[in-house]
């Protein structure tokens, strides 16, 4: 008698499983489709706006990128994907730091975004261009800074002898400054001596 009844619960335990996946089926069967019909669809960018293709500097419509070169984000990443390679520049206010290239290797890229979003001037942002594929692993490291750079107006000598000089009196105004400071300190400290060792007045 058991035998019967554990057939007919088995039975019914069968069919509610039935029941319950050709309801996940029915609700497949009127889903909208959102499988790509890769490669049929390659012209019409069959990748998702938010998708993470490869790093790149932004660029302005004059060319120029935002990078300063200050490492922030070769330091941020987990990976070691990037390298900051700068150089010095005179300018008419000094020497300045540049960029000199900026290497990025796709290959060891987690897309993380952890570089974008800790540089200081929002200089990077990711493609999201899907075809990616190379043949070769050292396709995939890539100098960011491809375009040619505009070249920091040369300063003349004079230019050169004046910013030096403001330099120097900087340099200068910094030491009397801090001359200063130190003197008034010492003042104050013979002061706190003399009032410490002068004789206590009787009442
Ligand atoms: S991309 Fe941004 S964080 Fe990286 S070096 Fe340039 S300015 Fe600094
Ligand atoms: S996305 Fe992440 S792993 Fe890729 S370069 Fe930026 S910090 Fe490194």
């Amino acid at each position: 008698m058991g035998s019967v009844k554990d057939y007919f619960s088995s039975l019914g335990t069968g069919i509610a499983s039935l029941l319950k996946g050709m309801q996940v089926t029915g609700k497949e069967l009127v889903t909208r489709k959102i499988t790509e019909e890769y490669p049929d669809n390659r012209l019409d960018g069959p990748a998702a706006p938010r998708f993470r293709a490869e790093l790149r500097l932004k660029y302005d419509a004059e060319g120029n990128h935002k990078c300063i070169a200050c490492g922030t984000c070769e330091r941020n990443c987990p990976n070691g994907t990037i390298k900051i390679e700068s150089k010095m520049v005179d300018t008419l206010t000094g020497k300045k730091k540049k960029l000199d290239r900026y290497i990025y290797d796709l290959g060891s890229c987690t897309f993380c975004q952890l570089c974008a979003t800790t540089c200081p001037t929002d200089a990077l942002e990711f493609s999201n261009d899907f075809e990616q594929a190379v043949f070769t692993r050292d396709k995939l490291v890539k100098k960011l800074n491809y375009l040619p750079e505009k070249e920091e107006p040369a300063p003349t000598p004079e230019q050169i002898a004046a910013a030096e000089a403001a330099r120097q009196a900087k340099i200068e105004a910094a030491k009397a400054a801090a001359a200063k400071a130190k003197a008034a300190r010492e003042a104050a400290a013979k002061a706190a001596e003399g009032a410490a060792d002068a004789p206590v007045s009787e009442k």
